[in-house]
């Protein structure tokens, strides 16, 4: 019989009833280490107080009003963001592929009156599984059967620049990039790449589009990955984490993009509602607590070590550590999904990448001891 649970995902067999910390616990009582997050996403763990509490008020009061009204919420979230980022103004969805169609959109749209629309992106980037960011992503299985996908979109590899320069036409509007790529093998756009990118952008007049839906809200240590790298963007997609498992997405745009985005040209009918930028507000309490991302990047060079010294001891099971901040990748030997078993027996929870990569990515709340239980696992999991 035909699921009613319509079957285009591959489950593990496992439903969890409640969770605490980077802990999950099944209905019987078995509890996992949850160095998954819901892929990058539950980032204030399972169960925390400030954002359920947060979360549960704003339900009691108002959930949903529209755009149609003004929302507090969202003008108070947007007005925390731009006074955190590069940008000038903030546009509220719901998911990362929303965000980062809001920011095709926007690239395009700005970039109309010098008739230039194309946007080269990647191979191995991720954006999302509209029709849109299918296009802006590189994965060709991903796309399979639903094209036609919109064109003008030029792939080209990462972390090279005469490849990059190569591909920029008069019809070229902009960049989009993300400094990590997650889903693609926790591949690292190099620091000096994203500088390169920006000032090749600044060369031609075209934008730079930043894809942070993962690396955003804290994930490598600092509010935003780009931040590493001295630039800034003219336009980011954020979502995942933003929420802290509530459907959340942004994009963050300078006034001479967003200013294009007039009454009418774009929208959303739940983007943005109250209870959504009330969870959004939470999270960002967390994250924007004095000293809350120095204690992300303490504890990524405690894994990141840990993880290292497994590497160095198991080289036949793991060949290489990938990755920066709370979002790590072990780069498999075996096939990556016996690796994922081998997790899963050890009661340790882990995300699968691209280029068998094992990914990384915990809680922005894990605990020091966390991650010291999460190394043992995959020490056993090394040592078979
Ligand atoms: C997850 C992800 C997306 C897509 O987000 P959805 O919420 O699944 O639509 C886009 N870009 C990056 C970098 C992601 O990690």
């Amino acid at each position: 019989m035909f699921p009613s649970l319509l079957p285009n995902f591959i489950r593990a067999d496992l439903a969890f009833a409640h969770g605490e910390g980077a802990w999950l616990y099944t209905e019987d009582g078995r509890r996992f280490l949850d160095f998954g997050a819901g892929i990058a996403t539950s980032s204030l763990g399972h169960g925390h107080k400030h954002l359920t509490q947060t979360i549960a008020d704003q339900a009691g009061k108002v959930m949903h009003v529209s755009n149609l009204y003004r929302v507090p919420q969202a003008e108070r979230l947007a007005q925390r963001l731009v006074d955190a980022s590069f940008a000038d103004s903030a546009f509220f969805c719901n998911s990362g592929a929303e965000a980062n169609e809001g920011m095709i959109k926007m690239i395009r749209k700005a970039m109309t009156p010098l008739a230039r629309y194309r946007i080269i992106c990647f191979d191995g980037a991720f954006h999302g599984r509209t029709l849109g960011t299918l296009a802006a992503g590189s994965n060709a299985a991903y796309r399979k059967g639903f094209g036609p996908v919109p064109e003008g979109f030029d792939h080209v590899p990462l972390n090279n620049m005469n490849a990059v320069r190569d591909a920029i036409g008069p019809e070229t509007a902009g960049i989009i990039v993300e400094p990590i790529q997650g889903d693609g093998g926790v591949r690292v756009a190099d620091m000096r790449f994203l500088q390169d990118l920006r000032a090749v952008c600044d060369e031609f007049g075209i934008l730079l589009g930043l894809d942070e839906v993962q690396t955003g809200m804290g994930r490598t240590g600092r509010l935003f990955a780009h931040e590493w790298a001295g630039i800034t963007p003219d336009v980011m997609a954020l979502a995942k984490g933003i929420g802290g498992g509530f459907p959340l997405g942004a994009v963050l745009a300078t006034e001479a993009v967003g200013k294009h985005l007039t009454p009418g040209t774009h929208g959303t009918t739940f983007g943005g509602n109250p209870l959504a930028c009330a969870a959004g507000n939470a999270v960002l309490d967390v994250v924007l607590t004095p000293g809350f991302l120095d204690g992300v990047r303490r504890k990524a060079g405690v894994l990141r070590a840990g993880l290292e010294q497994i590497v160095r001891a198991h080289p036949a099971v793991f060949s290489e550590v990938r990755g920066d901040g709370l979002l790590l990748g072990l780069v498999c030997v075996a096939p990556l999904a016996q690796m994922q078993a081998a997790c899963e027996a050890e009661g340790l929870l882990a995300l699968p990448a691209s280029e068998n990569v094992l990914r990384l990515a915990p809680p922005l709340t894990v605990t020091d001891n966390d991650i010291e239980m999460g190394l043992a696992k995959l020490g056993r999991v090394a040592a078979g």
